[in-house]
């Protein structure tokens, strides 16, 4: 392309609110053959809520003010729908000490008061998935699973509540899909490109997202540490991996993808490590900055 081409092609980038670092992007941009999405902030909003709480006693309030005490110093997205709920409902919590952030699983957390229908004082409890709660020797029985299935399958994330030896109750997080995400992914395969969903969420949630905006990759229950991995093993396999995604978890990921595409509205370490950024978050920006590439290299001096 002739540098008027790669200027032109940069303005359009900037017009369709595309950011590009550099001209070797612009390039690199039109070589690549997968695209992978992180579902929590990418694909959806990001903005989580509360949208059903199952208590094996019956107390749902205890089991929403015992997790909120423990989220109250979390800073991941379930922690904000879970604290925003049970101030919405005027439901008490509690402080807490020794307060632990585990990524990928969960929280966990002694309480410094007595919440009605909850623990004693000074007791540990968990707020996260299956394996915290196996870590921490909680048992899970089988009307709580069932509450579990039943929320999983609409794609909400089914976060367990436990403490004394056992899981209490699940609470059932829910986000919303990106307006125009469907769409988006549409456009990506009439661009003959393979499209695939990255989360640390559970299998079942993240099918169910998947489906709704029409992906039928999914790689799910992936720690943070291992998205990076998951890259290079397709780019094992031969294939140019552009990886979008939002968050602190994303950022190695979009290191070693060969194409990193941020969203602009994510974290700024995110927007750090992309080569590309979305700047109004906008999903349509991926097929577009690569419909870009191809039509200004086609252009030969
Ligand atoms: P994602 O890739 O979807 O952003 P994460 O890797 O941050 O997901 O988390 C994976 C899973 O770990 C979540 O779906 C949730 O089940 C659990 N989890 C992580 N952080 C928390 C938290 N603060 N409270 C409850 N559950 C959590
Ligand atoms: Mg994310």
């Amino acid at each position: 392309a002739t540098p008027t081409a790669i200027m032109v092609g940069t303005g359009r980038g900037a017009d369709l609110g595309i950011l590009i670092k550099s001209v070797e992007v612009l390039e690199q941009t039109r070589r690549i053959t997968t695209v992978v999405l992180d579902k929590t902030g990418t694909l959806t909003t990001g903005r989580m809520a509360v949208q059903e709480v199952v208590a094996t006693s019956g107390e749902e309030e205890a089991v929403l003010g015992v997790a909120a005490a423990v989220e109250a110093s979390s800073e991941h997205p379930i922690g904000a729908a879970i604290s925003d709920a049970a101030q919405s409902r005027g439901v008490a919590t509690a402080a807490v000490r020794d307060f632990d952030a585990r990524a990928g699983y969960g929280v966990t957390a002694r309480l410094d008061g007595r919440i009605a229908g909850g623990p004693a004082e000074g007791t540990q409890v968990w707020v996260g998935r299956r394996k915290l709660m196996a870590e921490a020797g909680l048992g899970v029985d089988e009307p709580l699973e069932e509450a579990m299935d039943r929320l999983e399958a609409t794609g909400q994330t089914a976060v367990l509540v436990g403490w004394d030896g056992e899981a209490r109750g699940v609470i059932g997080v829910a986000d919303t899909l990106k307006d125009g995400a469907a769409e988006a992914i549409r456009a990506l395969r009439e661009l003959d490109l393979d499209v695939v969903m990255i989360t640390g969420d559970q299998s079942r949630t993240a099918e169910a997202v998947a489906g709704q905006v029409g992906i039928d990759r999914v790689l799910a229950e992936v720690l943070p540490q291992d998205k990076v991995a998951e890259i290079a093993s397709l780019q094992g396999a031969g294939e140019r991996v552009a990886m979008v995604g939002d968050g602190v978890n994303d950022a190695p990921a979009l290191v070693q993808a060969d194409l990193g595409i941020a969203i602009g509205t994510g974290t700024d370490v995110a927007i750090e490590s992309g080569d590309l950024t979305l700047l109004r978050g906008d999903l349509a920006g991926v097929p577009a900055a690569i419909r870009l590439s191809r039509r200004t290299y086609r252009t030969i001096a």
